[in-house]
């Protein structure tokens, strides 16, 4: 990673951005597609700058196009997305090609623009919050999800209330929530005004709580619906249920045989129970 957020050891232990050639992905995805594979994610640090180290020769946007022309695969996803490299193009192809699973990770980090500065991550609330616009302007029924840290150096209580204002404006389907903590050798670790663990602590219940309610209200709004799952596995608690995952990554459980593994089949969908849905198939 290129990035250097200040409270991230990545870009010392992993090094540079390195984009791998795009023949070669493709190359591999048809490889996977003719032993029957019908997904593949592609995978970055922050897959939005592909291609930058190579001149620009192929921008992300353009690999993504790449692999959804490969026959057999019926689903792409990628992930992680900074906020500060997610381009028009990508937008646009996203919501052009069927086969991109409609489901964005947008680490957002926190609300406040004083904090985001410190962390360096190089935008601004206002600027993530026009991105999700576009995003959602271009593909309404995406599922967004997001990163937050608490207790970051130096937080206040606005600057904790300025992320959940956020978090309560966009909405998120779901938000991986963390509690900041040191890494030796990165630029945060020796800020002044660490955050104390009480306080720390205190924030954090209050944000789940907030992201956990959005959550919920968010995964239901699929219910009644009929929608393509991809079979994973059999259920691991129960037998008689096999476990699968929508375009939009949430998963279902519906009563089905180890031979659906792999394939793709409409379920509908029944109940849904806080985080995952209760369905039932409807064709193979
Ligand atoms: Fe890079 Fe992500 Fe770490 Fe930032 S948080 S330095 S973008 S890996």
């Amino acid at each position: 990673c290129n990035n250097f957020c200040t409270y991230c050891i990545v870009p010392y232990v992993r090094g540079r951005e390195r984009s791998r050639n795009a023949k070669n992905i493709i190359d591999e995805v048809r490889r996977v597609a003719s032993e029957g594979y019908k997904e593949v994610m592609l995978l970055g640090q922050n897959v939005n700058s592909y291609g930058n180290d190579t001149d620009g020769e192929i921008t992300f946007a353009q690999l993504l196009k790449e692999v959804c022309t490969v026959d057999g695969i019926e689903r792409v996803r990628f992930m992680t997305s900074h906020p500060k490299d997610i381009s028009d193009e990508l937008i646009e192809v996203m919501a052009s090609e069927d086969k991109i699973c409609k489901q964005l990770h947008l680490p957002i980090q926190c609300g406040s623009d004083r904090i985001l500065k410190l962390m360096n991550r190089k935008y601004t609330k206002e600027k993530y919050l026009q991105t999700v616009k576009k995003v959602r302007d271009a593909m309404p029924n995406i599922v967004l999800t997001t990163d937050i840290i608490v207790g970051f150096p130096g937080e206040t209580e606005e600057d904790f209330l300025e992320t959940m204002e956020v978090v309560k404006e966009v909405q998120y389907d779901s938000a991986f929530t963390f509690i900041y903590s040191k890494r030796t050798g990165t630029p945060a670790a020796v800020m002044e005004n660490q955050i104390p663990d009480d306080v720390v602590k205190d924030r954090f219940d209050r944000l789940l709580a907030e992201v956990q309610e959005i959550s919920r209200e968010r995964c239901a709004r699929f219910e009644g619906q009929t929608m393509d799952v991809l079979v994973e596995d059999v259920n691991d608690h129960d037998s008689s249920l096999v476990t699968g995952r929508l375009t939009n990554n949430l998963l279902v459980h519906f009563k089905g045989t180890e031979d659906l593994i792999g394939k793709i089949v409409d379920v509908h969908l029944d109940e849904c129970r806080g985080f995952y849905y209760m369905g039932t198939m409807i064709s193979k």
